[in-house]
């Protein structure tokens, strides 16, 4: 098939574009680069499968002059019908909260809405199977736990986090909108707290910070006292559910939680991370900043149910592989000595 994957220089579509390839799909990764970073998907790019197209969402795709080149290019030799897109992941917007709460937050609400738009225009023209990267943020700071698909959040519409957290909703509505009116063929999953290689060290994710903080033997900085919870899922689990969810039956649209059940403190994670990368860092205390949700944690007993999907990889593992990584990124930039 030929997929699109919009985001897909960034940390979850990166990730999602390998998995693509391996799979033997033709893969179009669309990014403008804001928050992406071509280094993810270096390896890709020798690819004959494989094709990048720097272009922002927030632009009509059925007018981009790239993606329509490359569409009336390929799909002779790959098996693929000529011209027309067979899925797309709208995985495009800046996600880390720093990032979205700077001066990144008007970009993050045009990008979440009108990337939404051109996605859903393009899937409705190429009867494509459209999936949307909503996020758990749609739930704001819960006053339920865990969160199942039903709750309908506790979002501050004017704080901080609304760029995104309302960003996304409005997405999910238009999805619905465009699926009820226009017949567009959509999958909506939910993504809670993901970590692993192609995060971007200076992202300011707690996951990050903490690893990056740890291996360069700096105080972890803990946000208020550390008692908020996460559920952390490893990026090859939440990416399974994902091809899960975009191949699955047709009648099924979610939205569908996607996270890693198992919850920990922010302080419970700082520990492990120091026991990890065996650091001599100790943990310094900041201000918990606006509206940070105090627990988090997915029920996700309808993907077991609907995707047979569970999360594999247990929190020590996926730290374990995701400090390998952080290592090699901060001795490329030379934050590191080498071993
Ligand atoms: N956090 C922290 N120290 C950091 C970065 C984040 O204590 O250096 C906390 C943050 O306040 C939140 C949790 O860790 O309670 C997860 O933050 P992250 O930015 O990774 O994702 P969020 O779940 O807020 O979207």
């Amino acid at each position: 098939m030929r997929v699109l994957v919009t985001g897909g220089t960034g940390f979850i579509g990166s990730n999602l574009c390998q998995r693509l390839l391996q799979d033997g799909h033709e893969v179009i990764c669309l990014d403008n680069n804001y928050t992406g970073s071509m280094d993810n998907i270096e390896s890709l790019l020798d690819n004959p499968h494989f094709t990048f197209i720097e272009y922002d969402v927030c632009n009509s795709l059925l007018s981009c002059v790239a993606l329509q080149e490359c569409l009336s290019k390929s799909g002779n030799d790959c098996g693929c019908k000529a011209g027309v897109i067979d899925q797309i992941y709208n995985m495009a917007c800046p996600a880390s909260p720093p990032a979205y709460q700077g001066e990144h937050s008007i970009t993050t609400t045009k990008t979440c809405v009108f990337g939404a738009i051109n996605v859903l225009d393009l899937a409705v023209a190429h009867k494509a199977v459209v999936l949307q990267a909503s996020t758990s943020e749609v739930y704001g700071d819960p006053d339920v736990t865990p969160q199942s698909e039903s709750y309908r959040g506790n979002v501050n519409p004017n704080g901080i986090r609304a760029c995104y957290d309302e960003g996304k909703r409005c997405a999910e509505s238009l999805f619905f909108d465009y699926a009820r009116h226009l017949g567009a063929r959509i999958k909506v999953v939910r993504i809670f707290n993901t970590y692993g290689p192609h995060m971007d060290p200076d992202d300011g994710r707690v996951v990050s910070n903490f690893i990056c903080q740890a291996l360069q033997g700096i105080d972890l900085t803990v946000y208020g006292e550390g008692k908020q919870t996460r559920a952390f899922c490893y990026v090859d689990d939440l990416v399974e559910g994902l091809v899960r969810m975009m191949n699955s039956r047709g009648d099924f649209l979610g939205p569908v939680n996607l996270g890693n059940p198992c919850e920990f403190t922010v302080a419970e994670l700082a520990q492990r991370v120091l026991e990890l990368v065996q650091s001599s860092s100790r943990l310094v205390y900041e201000d918990l900043p606006q509206d940070d949700p105090k627990r988090r944690c997915p029920d996700i007993s309808l993907a077991q149910k609907e995707l047979n999907w569970h999360p594999q990889v247990d929190l020590d593992t996926g730290l374990q592989r995701s400090i390998a990584y952080f290592k090699e990124k901060l001795i490329a930039r030379g934050l590191l000595a080498q071993d």
